[in-house]
């Protein structure tokens, strides 16, 4: 029996074991999988509770649908009837400007509008900054063989800086809470550059795309395309732990594994605090930083870049308030807070509107994010002076009266893989230090994606890693190869 060791209890550890129990099982391939978290429960940055009524999401509440490996994972674990779609009255966001909260215009998807109507008559952006934004018609494309451009060098050159400031970057930034000016357009919507090379304009593109009707109705983010699980997003770590636990697997806490090193008998060797384990295989599913430390030991150059994948900071302060203590609250998802705002929140979410059942009747959860690359000293303000600061945003942006029935802060420090200039050449190089080894498979926010079906895709890509498994084959072969491999 092989005996594999995960190393991380986040979504992304749980899923490559999860992944790996179904193939052995499929194949009748028996493994053992030990997963090793440091922390004192599973699920990483995934974790919600119940709180008077409410439904706390204390880091991430959505899966987007339109990357397939995440509801793939959720149909697998048979959660597919748990599946909440976001409110469709709620499905568009705003931009603070001022102490004014703005709708963003329908078809402005991330960086450009697709419609012009509804974008020429918005006050987000000033006249001289839309006649700016209308030269992106004219302009030429950037030559293809010029270094990367930053996010924010991009949206300058095409649409102007206060098309970066107002809208881009606070966009941007509710995804992958980044400094536009390090953010890798390649790496993170490389769309947008697709578009520059097939279409010169970024604006004709956007009407172009617009046939998708995700991006014609899109205000900001595509809200359609989001889901939530019923209970919150607990539910998918508590299903994959449901589904792990039992014999031949082992959910071990409280231990952080120290250093991985080649055995000399073959396999890996764990260094534990309290000693050493055995394994023929390893899967570290961890941040980059995390997985730069254990692997020092494995392969310094390996570990020297990851080390070089920067990570931020955010926090969540989850607000309960009765639904009179904001009583001009917009209809929509949330809003997002340029940084030129210079405010402590970054965005804030309406919970009870995006998600149907998470406020009691007669009450509202709001859910602020605060921190994140362009205010990372933020995290080192106190519980009660950030959660004061946020309040009195609110108190500013959307006339929030008196005082919260409660508040609950999370910090998630270094959570966040910024996927700076240069990324997909660090990520290639760790791919390929990473093939240098056999039976060992790396998973992690630092690479490929920073979403959820991002880390659910990787599992599966581990699992091939460490099978051998090709998935381009049709499913009968494969078992059947993998069936004669192990015969
Ligand atoms: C506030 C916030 C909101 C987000 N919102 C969304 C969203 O709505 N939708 C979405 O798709 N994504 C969202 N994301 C991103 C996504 O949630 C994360 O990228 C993803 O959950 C990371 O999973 P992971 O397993 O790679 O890492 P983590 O969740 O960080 O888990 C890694 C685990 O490894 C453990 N560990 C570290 N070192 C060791 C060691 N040496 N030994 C053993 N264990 C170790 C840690 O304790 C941790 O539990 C959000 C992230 C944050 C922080």
């Amino acid at each position: 029996m092989k005996a594999i060791a995960v190393i991380g209890g986040g979504i992304g550890g749980l899923a490559t074991a999860f992944r790996l129990r179904q193939h052995a099982a499929e194949t009748g391939t028996p493994v053992h999988v030990t997963i090793y978290e440091a922390g004192e429960r599973f699920g990483g940055v995934i974790a919600s509770s119940q709180e008077q009524g409410f439904t706390l999401e204390h880091g991430p509440d959505s899966i987007v649908r339109s990357k397939p490996a995440g509801i793939e994972l959720i149909k697998d674990l048979g959660l597919e009837d748990q599946l909440q779609p976001t409110q469709e009255f709620a499905r568009s966001s705003l931009i603070v400007k001022g102490r004014r909260l703005l709708p963003i215009p329908e078809g402005l998807y991330l960086l450009a509008p697709a419609k012009f109507w509804p974008f020429a008559l918005s006050p987000i952006i000033s006249w001289p900054g839309k006649l700016r934004m209308a030269l992106d018609l004219l302009l030429p494309r950037r030559r293809a063989d010029l270094p990367e451009e930053s996010l924010a060098e991009f949206v300058r050159r095409r649409l102007g800086k206060e098309a970066l400031d107002r809208i881009a970057q606070p966009l941007v930034s509710g995804i992958y809470t980044a400094d536009p000016e390090q953010l890798s357009l390649r790496a993170t919507m490389p769309q947008f550059l697709e578009m520059e090379r097939d279409h010169r304009s970024l604006i004709l593109g956007m009407r172009k795309r617009a046939k998708d009707q995700s991006v014609a109705t899109a205000r900001g983010p595509r809200y359609g395309l989001f889901a939530s699980l019923t209970g919150g997003l607990q539910t998918l770590v508590d299903r994959l732990l449901e589904r792990l636990r039992g014999p031949g697997c082992d959910l071990i806490t409280n231990t952080r594994v120290e250093t991985v090193v080649r055995a000399e008998e073959g396999g890996y060797t764990l260094a534990l605090a309290d000693g050493y384990r055995q394994f023929d295989q390893v899967v570290l599913a961890l941040p980059a930083h995390a997985a730069a430390k254990v692997t020092k030991h494995l392969d310094a150059a390996l570990s020297f870049k990851l080390a070089t994948i920067p990570y931020a900071g955010v926090a969540t302060v989850n607000i309960a308030l009765r639904v009179d203590q904001v009583p001009h609250l917009p209809i929509a998802a949330g809003f997002v807070v340029p940084a030129v705002e210079g405010r402590t929140l970054i965005a804030c979410t309406f919970g009870h509107h995006k998600y149907a059942g998470r406020a009691p009747d007669g009450h509202v959860l709001l859910r602020a994010f605060v921190g994140g690359a362009l205010h990372e000293n933020a995290l080192e303000r106190s519980d009660q002076d950030l959660t004061d600061g946020v309040l009195r945003d609110l108190r500013d942006i959307i006339g929030l009266q008196g005082d919260p029935l409660f508040t609950r802060l999370h910090r998630w420090p270094k959570a966040m893989a910024q996927y700076v200039l240069g990324h997909q050449e660090s990520v290639q190089v760790i791919r390929s230090r990473e093939r240098g080894f056999t039976g060992f498979a790396l998973v992690g926010n630092g690479y490929e994606g920073v979403g959820i079906p991002d880390l659910a895709a990787q599992a599966e890509n581990a699992v091939d890693r460490l099978t051998g498994r090709d998935r381009s084959l049709p499913k009968p072969v494969r078992d059947a190869m993998s069936r004669a491999t192990t015969a």
